[in-house]
């Protein structure tokens, strides 16, 4: 796999981003009234999981109650938990919290300017820290966040996802080699605005974008395509038969299905997982599919003919008719499946299955 596209000139990039930013970049965000990096850490540990537009307000709150590094480090649990309280995520705060206190026993009560110190702190990962210190200190370090990501996906055509190992190093090779050697700061909020303003996920706003003219998604027509979801995991499959016992009165057999598993508490046909030679012989409804969060189900009705004053020995089984289907609880195939069968709509194959 290849890292940078030899059409995407590092120098040509930033410059043009740095000019789109000087016009249109967010330049009034309240963590960037200073370079103050205890402010710039706090920002991006709350920018992690949350929009801008909600961590404003709580990063507010956030400073008047722990203006510093060291008041978070002496704070009470409790206080940072309730000043973080409906931001979510909670780990985050209590791992800024705990990163406070490692500041304040093994850094002078300052955050570490050397990037693998500052990597060491609990909650601060690769992306944050760099951004952290390209904000606070001009050093150069990529960043690599969900907006960042979308937009070097898309300025390379990358369709892949971002989540794979491979796709990730190239990404951050990416990153490595286009961030800016001057103005570093400016370039790490530019490439970050330029995800949330511009080259949003969906309908990004191509037309004003400062580097559309070496965008290959852009230029190839993949936007939509780029970078690539999440793998839809594969769920697993399971096949039963549903036993269609049928009465002289066309009423259909049913038992309520046990707590656990499947359908819980609900009315079914039996279902077994395979046929008996007591069942060679029958007829067969064409199958139904049917997916539950964590397999799919394809269920086989075999029909039965049986004589209805056999008595029905289990108490949690009874003869279904037409008038009963709004008062029994069905899930929602079998009961398709019934209605098919009372208007005569389920047709049977006469094919030996056992
Ligand atoms: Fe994103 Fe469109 Fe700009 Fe490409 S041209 S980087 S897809 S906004």
């Amino acid at each position: 796999m290849t890292t940078s596209d030899p059409r995407i000139d590092p120098e040509h990039f930033a410059a043009s981003l740095l000019a789109w930013f000087d016009d249109h970049g967010r330049r009034d965000l309240p963590w960037q009234e200073n370079r103050d990096p205890y402010r710039i850490w706090v920002a991006e540990i709350m920018l992690q999981q949350t929009r801008v537009a909600t961590v404003v307000d709580y990063f507010r709150r956030f400073l008047d109650r722990f203006p510093t590094l060291a008041d978070l480090a002496e704070a009470d649990d409790d206080a940072v938990l309730s000043r973080w309280s409906g931001l979510g995520y909670y780990s985050r705060a209590r791992h800024l919290k705990r990163a406070a206190e490692l500041c304040v026993e093994h850094h002078e009560a300052r955050l570490p300017e050397d990037f693998d110190a500052l990597l060491a702190l609990p909650g601060i990962g690769r992306s944050t820290a760099g951004a952290i210190l390209a904000q606070a200190h001009g050093q150069r370090h990529p960043i690599l966040d969900g907006n960042v990501k979308r937009v070097l996906a898309r300025l390379h055509g990358i369709d892949q996802w971002p989540g794979k190992s491979a796709v990730a190093r190239r990404l951050w090779e990416i990153a490595a080699k286009l961030t800016a050697k001057r103005r570093v700061a400016d370039y790490t909020q530019a490439i970050m605005d330029l995800g949330a303003l511009v080259c949003t996920p969906r309908k990004p706003a191509c037309g004003g974008c400062p580097v559309a003219a070496v965008c290959i998604a852009r230029a190839e027509d993949r936007v939509e395509a780029c970078p690539g979801r999440k793998p839809k995991r594969e769920l697993p499959e399971r096949h039963r038969y549903a036993l269609w016992q049928v009465d002289e009165e066309g009423r259909v057999l049913l038992e309520r299905r046990p707590e656990a598993g499947i359908w819980g508490r609900l009315y079914a046909p039996p279902l077994v997982e395979e046929l008996d030679l007591a069942h060679r012989g029958l007829v067969r409804a064409a199958p139904i599919r049917h997916g539950f969060t964590h397999f799919r189900l394809t269920l086989t009705p075999v029909r039965i003919e049986v004589d209805s004053q056999v008595s029905i020995m289990d108490r949690e089984a009874r003869w279904a008719g037409r008038a009963d289907l709004d008062d029994l609880g069905l899930p929602r195939p079998i009961e398709r499946l019934l209605k098919r069968h009372f208007e005569d709509r389920l047709t049977w194959q006469e094919q030996c299955i056992a």
